[in-house]
């Protein structure tokens, strides 16, 4: 039986992308491997596997009796169902060290740079194993997506040195106009339901034993979302009310390099505990805050356990 490649729950374009491109390295390694996805893709990855030439990977939620390679997570509260049931073989991740644990050795590739894509094209060239166009196309798209273009304060050397390399197995001549091709898709909320949008980009945290959810909308210009922010505040009440601390929505404008907050939260001054700035109602804008991974969920942590 093939070992499953899975990331997190809510996949972003950096979770497939590189469950794909590892399942691939993995597979010529000689590891039968497979890409899986824990649930359906969002229309970014959906244009970014068609313009490449891929199909969404199959929904599998469950790693009883299974072997299990975590790419771009560590965390329980965003794993497979089951997980300890399965086996746990390798991690590639790019992010804090998580929960899951494991009774035997495992292979970890976790670094410290604004992609799982960044680590993966790493270790194509450390296993001196050839990457097909294709999986480079996605894997480069994935390092713009997570690195918003390379303006978000997660972006290293090594993500823009990948993205150079990968530009050129992929074929890509304007990397930049990809980039905005592709954020365009990914800003597009009109027709979408409250419920996709509040779940687009979504992750649930344990802070200091509160359920604490995060999620985050990154448009082109933050005035698309005018018309939705009401149903969008009604809505993470309402995943709130369902057994949460608190729910916050960014709404990440990524040409202003900021994000509005929404907040649902049973103690709304943890936001000025966390950020130094206190809410007008139930929202906040956070000038140059555009990464949840390194400047939201850690600041609430913080804040959370002080
Ligand atoms: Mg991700
Ligand atoms: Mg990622
Ligand atoms: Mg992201």
């Amino acid at each position: 039986m093939a070992i499953l490649v899975v990331g997190h729950k809510n996949p972003d374009t950096d979770t497939i992308a590189s469950a794909i491109a590892a399942a691939d390295l993995y597979t010529k390694r000689g590891m039968d491997a497979k890409a899986i996805s824990q649930g359906e893709i969002a229309p970014e990855t959906a244009f970014v596997l068609g313009k490449f030439g891929f199909s969404a990977p199959e929904i599998v939620t469950d790693a009883t009796d299974k072997q299990i390679i975590l790419v771009d997570h560590t965390d329980i509260s965003q794993t497979i169902d089951n997980l300890d049931k399965g086996e746990l073989v390798a991690v590639v991740d790019h992010h804090k060290l998580g929960d899951v644990t494991t009774s035997g050795p495992l292979e970890m590739w976790v670094w410290p740079v604004g992609c799982t894509g960044t680590v993966l094209k790493n270790m194509y060239d450390f296993y001196n194993v050839e990457m097909p166009a294709n999986v480079a196309g996605i894997l480069l798209c994935a390092i713009l997506s997570d690195t918003v273009m390379f303006k978000s304060v997660t972006t290293t050397d090594a993500d823009k040195v990948a993205v150079e390399a990968l530009a050129k197995i992929a074929g890509v001549a304007d990397v930049m106009a990809l980039g905005m091709e592709m954020f365009k898709v990914k800003s597009a909320v009109d027709g979408a339901t409250p419920t996709e949008l509040v779940f687009r980009d979504y992750k649930d945290f344990d802070m200091a034993g509160q359920k604490v959810g995060i999620g985050q909308l990154e448009v082109v210009d933050l005035s698309m979302l005018d018309a939705h922010k009401d149903a969008l505040q009604a809505e993470i009440e309402k995943v709130k009310a369902d057994g949460r601390h608190s729910v916050f929505l960014l709404l990440t404008d990524i040409m202003k390099e900021g994000s509005e907050m929404l907040i649902a939260s049973d103690d709304i001054s943890i936001v000025e505990k966390a950020f130094g700035i206190a809410p007008t109602g139930k929202s906040v804008y956070l000038d140059g805050v555009m990464s949840r991974k390194k400047q939201v969920a850690p600041n609430f942590i913080k804040a959370f356990e002080g």
